[in-house]
C-alpha cells in the first residue's frame, strides 16, 4: 500500500497533493515509488520502511515553498526539508515521521550574489559545495569557501546542520550571514537587518539589532530557509598544506595541546584533522587497522613571509612532541593545478566530488557507516581519554573503527566511524546499537555529540535535562507557538510538537484552506 501521512485519509491526501500541484505544477510533485526510494537513508537496512516518504515536492521559488507550507498547514501534513539530502550517516534525506512529504530544494540552486569586496555570497538552499567552489573560481578566484570532504551536499543543508569544513571559516554555521525563512504559517521572515527593507548591511552584519534569532533555525524545525548570506574568505597570497605523522597516545596528548596553542595564537586558522590507524607507505596514506600510527593535516594561509614565520613556529611547537614529524609544501594562493592530494585540495576549498568507486569501499555498493562524534575540550589529556574510551568500545564489540579527531581550537570532535553492510539486517542493527550505547556511556561521562543520526535525536535531547529540562521545554514551547500543527520536520533534534505522537489534526490555528 502506498505510504500516506499519519492519520490521513486517501481523499485528504489527494486534496493536499492537488493544492500543491496547482501551485507548483505537476512535474514538481511525485508519489512515484521509484523516485521516493531514491530519498531513503542509504545507511539504514535496505528493507527498512520506517521512514518512507509519501510524496516529494520540488519548489523552485520562495513563493512555491510558501504554497507547500500553506497546504501542509491546512491538511496537517508533516514536511521534511533537504538542500541536497546527502546528509549520510546523520539520516541522509530521510524524515523522522513515516509518510512525511519531502520538500526537496535541489532545484533552488542559484548563487544570487558574489560580493568580492565584503567576502560573502548570497545563495539558495540547493547550491552544492562543488557549485560554490566552481563559481568562485569562475568569478576570478578572489574568494575561497571552506568545504567538507565531499562536495555533494548543499552549503545550507550542511551549515544548518552544524557541518564542518577544512579551509579557513570551517565552522559553517558561523558563516550563515542573514537568513530568509518560510515560517510554519507560511509567512516570510528575514533575520537581522534583513527585517529592515533596503538595509545594505544585511549579509555584512548578520546579527542585526535586538535579539538574534538566526541560531534558532540550526538543527531545528522552526522554518524552511530559502535564502542566506554566507561568509567566504579572501584568497591568500600563499597556502601551505602540512602533513603531520606521529605514533601512540603520548604523542597524541602533545599534538592536541600543541595544535591548540597554534590555533589560539592565530598561526593555524583552519580545522586540523588527525586520522587514526593510518600509515605512510611510499608517500601514500594507507588505512591500517590496529596500527598506532596517526596522520594529521592542517594548513597555513597568508603572505609568503607570514607562512615562513608560521611554519617556523609550527615546527618548533610540534617538534617538541616526541616522534612527531612535519612535512609542508607552499603553493601560490591561486594555484589549483599543482594540488594533487585530497588533503591539499580540500584545505584550499576544493572538495572531492564523490565518495569513490563503490567497488573499492568495504561492502561495495552496500557500504554504510555511522559516525559518532562527541565534543570534548581541546586538552590533550581529555581528548586522549575520550579516544581511548571510544576505541575500547569498538574493540570490545569487534567492530571496525576509523575516522579521527577534528580540532576546533577550544574543542575537538572525536569522530569514530564504523562500517557495515546495509543489506545485512543483523550487522546494521549491531552498528546502530553500538551507537546508541555510546550515546549513553559518553553522556554519563559528561560528553555529547555535535550532531547525530535520526535514531538518536530523542536520546540526546533527553540528556539536556538541566533545570528540570528547561532547554527542551523552551524549545517545545517555541515549537507549539510557531507550528501548532507540527508540520515542519517533527522530531528533528528531539523537538516534537505537542500533537505527536498522537496526531490531532484539529489542534492549533491554521490559515484557511483553499481547496
Ligand atoms: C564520506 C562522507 C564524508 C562526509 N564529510 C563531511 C564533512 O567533512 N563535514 C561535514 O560537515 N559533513 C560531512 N558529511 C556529511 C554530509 O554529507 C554533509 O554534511 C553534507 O554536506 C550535508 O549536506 P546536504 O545538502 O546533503 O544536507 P541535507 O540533508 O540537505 O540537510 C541536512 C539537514 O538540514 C536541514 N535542512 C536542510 N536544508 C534546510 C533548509 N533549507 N531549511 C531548514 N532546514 C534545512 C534538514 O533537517 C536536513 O535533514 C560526510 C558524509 C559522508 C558520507
Amino acid at each position: 500500500m502506498a505510504t500516506r501521512p499519519p492519520d490521513m485519509s486517501e481523499d485528504s491526501f489527494a486534496a493536499f497533493l492537488g493544492a500543491v500541484t496547482a501551485a507548483l505544477g505537476p512535474e514538481a510533485v511525485t508519489t512515484d515509488p521509484a523516485t521516493l526510494q531514491r530519498f531513503r537513508d542509504p545507511y539504514t537496512y535496505r528493507e527498512d520502511d520506517r521512514r518512507d516518504y509519501s510524496a516529494v515536492v520540488s519548489p523552485v521559488t520562495t513563493e512555491e515553498v510558501q504554497a507547500v507550507v500553506r497546504a501542509a498547514a491546512c491538511f496537517a501534513v508533516p514536511l521534511w526539508t533537504i538542500g541536497q539530502g546527502r546528509n549520510n550517516t546523520y539520516g541522509g534525506p530521510a524524515p523522522r515521521v513515516k509518510g512525511s512529504v519531502l520538500v526537496s530544494l535541489r532545484e533552488m540552486n542559484r548563487i544570487l550574489e558574489i560580493n568580492r569586496e565584503l567576502a560573502y555570497v548570497v545563495i539558495e538552499p540547493g547550491v552544492r559545495w562543488s557549485d560554490l567552489a566552481q563559481a568562485l573560481v569562475a568569478d576570478g578566484g578572489h574568494l575561497w569557501t571552506s568545504v567538507p570532504d565531499l562536495g555533494w551536499g548543499s552549503v545550507l543543508g550542511n551549515s544548518l546542520d552544524g557541518g564542518v569544513g577544512y579551509a579557513p571559516l570551517g565552522d559553517h554555521a558561523a558563516n550563515l550571514a542573514g537568513l530568509e525563512v518560510v515560517l510554519p504559517d507560511a509567512s516570510l521572515l528575514r533575520t537581522g537587518y534583513g527585517a529592515h527593507p533596503g538595509n545594505a548591511a544585511w549579509h555584512a552584519a548578520p546579527r542585526g539589532v535586538g535579539p538574534s534569532v538566526g541560531g534558532l533555525f540550526l538543527q531545528s524545525n522552526f522554518g524552511i530557509v530559502t535564502r542566506a548570506g554566507y561568509l567566504v574568505s579572501r584568497t591568500p597570497e600563499a597556502y601551505a598544506p602540512c602533513q603531520l605523522t606521529f605514533r601512540g597516545y603520548d604523542a597524541l596528548v602533545g599534538v592536541v595541546d600543541a595544535m591548540r596553542d597554534l590555533m589560539l595564537t592565530g598561526v593555524v586558522t583552519n580545522y586540523p584533522a588527525l586520522f587514526r590507524s593510518v600509515e605512510l607507505v611510499g608517500g601514500e596514506q594507507v588505512m591500517t587497522p590496529g596500527s598506532d600510527g596517526w596522520i594529521g593535516r592542517f594548513a597555513l594561509y597568508g603572505s609568503r613571509a607570514s607562512i615562513d614565520a608560521g611554519l617556523q613556529t609550527a615546527r618548533a611547537r610540534l617538534g617538541a612532541v616526541a616522534g612527531a614529524d612535519l612535512d609542508a609544501s607552499v603553493f601560490a594562493g591561486d594555484d589549483v593545478t599543482g594540488l594533487t592530494r585530497h588533503d591539499q585540495r580540500v584545505q584550499r576549498g576544493i572538495p572531492a566530488t564523490e565518495l569513490g568507486d563503490p567497488e573499492h569501499l568495504p561492502f561495495g555498493p552496500n557500504f554504510a557507516h555511522l559516525d559518532f562524534s562527541p565534543v570534548v575540550p581541546q586538552l590533550g589529556l581529555a581528548v586522549t581519554a575520550a579516544e581511548q574510551f571510544i576505541a575500547a568500545h569498538y574493540a570490545e564489540r569487534r567492530l571496525p573503527l576509523s575516522g579521527g579527531i577534528l580540532l576546533r581550537g577550544r574543542n575537538a570532535l572525536v569522530i569514530s566511524t564504523t562500517f557495515f553492510d546495509a543489506s545485512d539486517e543483523a550487522m546494521t542493527a549491531v552498528a546502530y546499537r553500538s551507537y546508541a550505547q555510546l550515546v549513553e556511556t559518553c553522556a554519563a561521562r559528561g560528553i555529547l555529540p555535535y550532531r547525530t543520526n535520526l535514531d538518536s535525536m530523542d536520546a540526546i535531547a533527553g540528556h539536556l535535562d538541566f533545570g528540570d529540562s528547561a532547554l527542551p521545554r523552551f524549545l517545545g514551547t517555541l515549537k507549539d507557538a510557531l507550528d501548532p500543527g507540527g508540520i515542519i520536520q517533527p522530531g528533528k533534534s528531539g523537538i516534537w510538537p505537542a500533537r505527536w505522537p498522537q496526531p490531532a489534526p484539529s489542534t492549533g490555528t491554521r490559515p484557511s484552506c483553499r481547496r
